[in-house]
């Protein structure tokens, strides 16, 4: 197995630094800091790539798709936790699991779901294997949610659809927080969505660009 404190570029040196530049770019919480510090990011992407894995960039993780760069994960997790304890929490776009890992140390309960089947076989081994035992994975299309175990104190979508999908909203719990990109590519805005007894609220919360989100299994 391989070392999940890592060496050189992958050490606590590395870690730190990357964890400076996110409080300096206005991530507060002190929580989200210290998962990001503790993650062993280098464990969720080709060996090949492990020494840039605490820069603050995305990084390729096979099919084309890409890990999320830590900003943004740092940002989405902060955003879902403003809205308090995280009981249940339902992740659309899991590609490597490193935000399912994330998110696994501030939910009670992640349920996951990834397209590409290869992805969802690889992440599957990996949570296994790094001791994360609150997840549950399904390969399909996130678009229409997991009624199953609806409803969703959080939901965090790391792919772009060109609006957003009802049948997420639906699933949000009263005073839910959906977190998701929304645009075609060049142009999205990440919008936090609350779920209030008036209705549903919506802030932008950034520009960003994330992979789109596709229909059907991969
Ligand atoms: N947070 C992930 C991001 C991976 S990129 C990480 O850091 O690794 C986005 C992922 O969303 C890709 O793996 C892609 O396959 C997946 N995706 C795209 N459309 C989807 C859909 N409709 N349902 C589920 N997953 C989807």
């Amino acid at each position: 197995m391989k070392d999940a404190r890592g060496i050189g570029m992958t050490s606590q040196r590395a870690r730190d630094r990357l964890v400076a530049q996110l409080r300096d770019m206005g991530i507060r919480s002190t929580r989200v800091l210290d998962i990001i510090r503790t993650t062993p990011r280098h464990l969720f992407i080709d060996e090949a790539l492990a020494s840039r894995a605490y820069e603050n960039i995305p990084l390729p993780i096979g099919h084309g798709q890409t890990i999320s760069q830590p900003y943004i994960v740092a940002r989405m997790t902060e955003a879902l936790l403003e809205g308090g304890p995280l009981r249940k929490v339902l992740e659309i776009g899991a590609g490597c699991g490193y935000q399912t890992a994330v998110l696994a140390q501030v939910a009670e309960q992640v349920y996951a779901i990834e397209r590409i089947g290869d992805l969802t076989d690889k992440l599957r081994e990996r949570l296994l294997r790094l001791g994360y035992r609150n997840v549950r994975l399904r390969r399909g299309d996130g678009a229409a949610g997991w009624p199953l175990h609806a409803p969703y104190d959080a939901i965090l979508v790391a792919a772009a659809p060109l609006g957003v999908p009802p049948a997420l909203k639906e699933q949000l719990a009263p005073g839910g927080r959906l977190i998701i990109p929304v645009g075609a590519s060049g142009s999205q805005q990440l919008m936090l969505i609350t779920k209030t007894p008036q209705g549903f609220g919506e802030t932008l919360l950034d520009w960003v660009s994330f992979v789109p989100m596709l229909e059907g299994v991969g």
